[in-house]
Formats: C-alpha cells, structure tokens, sequence
C-alpha cells in the first residue's frame, strides 16, 4: 500500500505558503493505519528500545500503537504547563519566536534505550529540542522515528539528526 495516497496535503496551511500534510486521512483508515504501526514496530523490534518518546499530540497516536507492540513503555513530551510532576525543558527556534516543551525529569534513566517517534520531520528543530530532553537523562541509546520526512528541508539540526539511527515512512 502506498502510504503517501493516504496523506493529504492542504496548500497554505497554516500559513502562506506551507503546503502542510494532513495524516488524519491516513490514520482514518484502518488499513493504512495498521500499516504504520506494524512496520515501524516490525524495524524496531529487535533494537531494545524500552521507551518510546513521543511529542504532542499528533507523535502520541502511532506512538503509543507502537509502545504497545514493541512492548515498550511511553513518555509524553507536552508543551510548557501541561505536565503535572518536575519536568526537564528545552525552548526551540519558530519561524517566529520560540516554543518550549517539557518532558518528567524522572521519565527515563541510564538503562533505557529510547525511539524518539513523531508524526512529521521539517526543519528538525522539534526533533533536536526532543532530543535534549532525552540525553539529560544519560539513556544507553537513541534511535528516531518518523511517518513523513520533508527531506527537501535540509539544514543543520538535519546534520546533527543524521548521526542516530532514523526510520521514516513516506519522504517528500
Ligand atoms: P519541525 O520542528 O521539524 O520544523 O516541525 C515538525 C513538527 O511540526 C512536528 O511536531 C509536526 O507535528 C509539526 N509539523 C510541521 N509541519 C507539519 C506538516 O506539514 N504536517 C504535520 N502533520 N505536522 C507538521
């Protein structure tokens, strides 16, 4: 099954000029959904990952299917104030402005090996701020995982991503 069929694209969303691609047409359909989840958990399932991290909210639906699968646990990475319990943080460039995300300081330790899965790569700014978050904590092992990859996007979080292991499933 071609993945990318299921993905629309909206022109000029949320701005001018960004043709954003729109997964809740994939996930809508269960066919492709469950493809999604089998073969990112089918790549990662001899790997060790004891968590999987995932970013608001769009990372968490397939995210949280592929935790199951793998029989791995799951740590939401939420927007500043959401978290209830003392939180690790890390701001990150906009097109305009910043954002701060937040993950539990006591989300993960030095024995876990971590996938780190969001819907979409761009810029990698969000991806790169995950990861911040994620090495604070001194895991053994980080891999990435991603259902869209804009790889026409390149730029310096790009080169520093490019040194972990990533999986994607439909590139642009
Ligand atoms: P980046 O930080 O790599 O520039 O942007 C990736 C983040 O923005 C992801 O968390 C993703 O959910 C969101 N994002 C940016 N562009 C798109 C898009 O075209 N489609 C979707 N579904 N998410 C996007």
């Amino acid at each position: 099954m071609d993945l990318k069929k299921y993905i629309r694209e909206i022109q000029d969303y949320p701005i001018e000029g960004i043709n954003f691609k729109d997964i809740t047409t994939l996930l809508k359909d269960e066919k492709a959904f469950r493809q999604v989840v089998e073969e990112i958990s089918s790549y990662f399932a001899n790997k060790g990952i004891t968590k999987i991290v995932s970013l608001e909210s769009r990372g968490f639906i397939v995210g949280g299917a592929v935790a199951y699968c793998i029989n791995a646990g799951f740590v939401p990475i939420r927007k500043k104030g959401k978290l209830p319990s003392k939180t690790v943080k890390e701001s990150y460039e906009l097109e305009y402005g910043t954002d701060t995300i937040e993950m539990h300081e006591d989300a993960l330790s030095e024995d876990d090996v971590v996938l780190i899965h969001d819907d979409l790569l761009a810029t990698g700014g969000t991806a790169l701020a995950a990861l911040k978050l994620v090495q604070q904590m001194n895991v053994k092992k980080v891999y990435f995982s991603f259902i869209c990859d804009l790889k026409f996007i390149e730029n310096g979080n790009k080169d520093i991503l490019s040194q972990y292991e990533t999986h994607s499933l439909v590139e642009y």
